[in-house]
C-alpha cells in the first residue's frame, strides 16, 4: 500500500502515519525527518537545507524528490509506504507520478488530514511543552513566528494539491479534529472502502473480539453446565420425594389391605363363632327333646 497523508503542520500526520505503520507494517517516509538527520549529519543536503528550515521555507524540489526517489528504492519499502510531507507543491506532486510511473508502482490514496488553523498554534505549543517535559531536542522551527510562515507556506503551495488529487480521484478528507484513535479508525475505513487495505486486517479486530467473546462463551457453558449438577439434583430430589409418597401411599394402601384382611379375618371367626353357638344350642334342644320321650 502507497498513501500520502497531507495536511498542514500540526495537523497530526507524523503522529497518524506512525500508527498506520504500526497497523500496516510499511514504512513512514518523512521528507522532514530525512531532511533534518541530513542537516544533523551535515552531509551536502544538510548543508543546503539548513537555513531554508530554520526560517520555515520550503527546500528545491529537486533536492526533495532526489531524496525520496532513493528512499523508495530501499528494500524495506518494497511492502509499501506513507509519505508525510512529501510532495508539498504541484511540481513535487508530478514528479513523483513520473517516478511511480518509471518504478511500476501504484499510489492507492491520498489522506488529508482537515484541521481548524486556528487550533494549530495551540498544538504546537503543546507538542513543544511536552518534547521540553521528557527533556526532548526541540525543534528550530516549532516556534510560533516560524509555524506562521510554515502554515502561510502550505497554504500557498501545498493546497493545490488538494486540487491536483481530488482531480485524480484519489483524494479523502478526514476530519483532523478528532481524537487521535477516532482519526486512525477514519484513515482505516477510508482505505478499507478504496480496497487499499485488504479487510483481513479487520480479521485481527474480529479475532481479537473473538478472543474476547471466548471467556464470555465459556463462563456460559460452565454456567450451563453447572446448572445441569443442579437440575440433576432437583430431578433426583424429586424422585425422592416422589418415591417416599409412593412409598407412604403403598403403606396406607398395605395397611387398608391389612385392615380389611383383619376385619374379614375377624367376621370369619365370629361367624365361626356364630356358628358354633348356634350348633351348640340345637344340640342342645335335639337333647332336650329325646330327654323328654
Ligand atoms: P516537516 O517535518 O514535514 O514539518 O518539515 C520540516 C521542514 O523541512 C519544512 O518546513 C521544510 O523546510 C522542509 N521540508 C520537508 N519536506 C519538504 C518538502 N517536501 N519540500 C520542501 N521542503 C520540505
Amino acid at each position: 500500500m502507497r498513501i500520502i497523508l497531507l495536511g498542514p503542520p500540526g495537523s497530526g500526520k507524523g503522529t497518524q502515519a506512525q500508527l498506520l505503520v504500526q497497523r500496516y507494517g510499511i514504512v513512514q517516509l518523512s521528507t522532514g525527518e530525512m531532511l533534518r538527520a541530513a542537516v544533523a549529519a551535515g552531509t551536502p543536503v544538510g548543508l543546503k537545507a539548513k537555513e531554508i528550515m530554520a526560517s520555515g521555507g520550503l527546500v528545491p524540489d529537486d533536492v526533495v524528490v532526489g531524496i525520496i526517489s532513493d528512499r523508495i528504492d530501499q528494500p524495506d519499502a518494497k511492502n509499501g509506504f506513507i509519505l508525510d510531507g512529501f510532495p508539498r507543491t504541484v511540481p513535487q506532486a508530478e514528479a513523483l507520478d513520473e517516478l511511480l510511473k518509471h518504478k511500476h508502482l501504484k499510489l492507492d490514496a491520498v489522506i488529508e488530514l482537515r484541521v481548524n488553523e486556528s487550533a494549530l498554534l495551540n498544538r504546537v505549543e503543546t507538542r513543544v511543552a511536552q518534547m521540553r517535559e521528557r527533556g526532548e531536542e526541540v525543534r528550530l522551527d516549532d516556534t510560533p513566528e516560524v509555524l506562521t510562515k510554515r502554515l502561510a507556506s502550505y497554504r500557498n503551495q501545498t493546497e493545490p494539491l488538494i486540487h491536483y488529487y481530488s482531480e485524480r480521484r484519489k483524494l479523502s478528507t478526514i476530519d483532523g479534529m478528532m481524537a487521535i484513535d477516532e482519526v486512525t479508525r477514519a484513515i482505516h475505513r477510508q482505505l478499507l472502502a478504496l480496497g487499499a487495505v485488504e479487510p483481513k486486517t479487520h480479521g485481527k479486530t474480529r479475532a481479537r473480539s473473538a478472543a474476547k467473546a471466548a471467556p464470555a462463551r465459556k463462563a456460559k457453558t460452565a454456567k450451563k453446565s453447572a446448572k445441569t449438577p443442579v437440575k440433576a439434583a432437583k430431578k433426583a430430589a424429586k424422585s425422592k420425594k416422589a418415591a417416599k409418597k409412593a412409598t407412604k401411599a403403598g403403606k396406607r394402601i398395605v395397611k387398608k389391605a391389612a385392615k380389611k384382611v383383619g376385619k374379614k379375618k375377624a367376621a370369619k371367626k365370629t361367624a365361626r363363632k356364630a356358628v358354633k353357638k348356634g350348633a351348640k344350642k340345637a344340640a342342645k334342644k335335639v337333647t332336650k327333646r329325646r330327654a323328654k320321650r
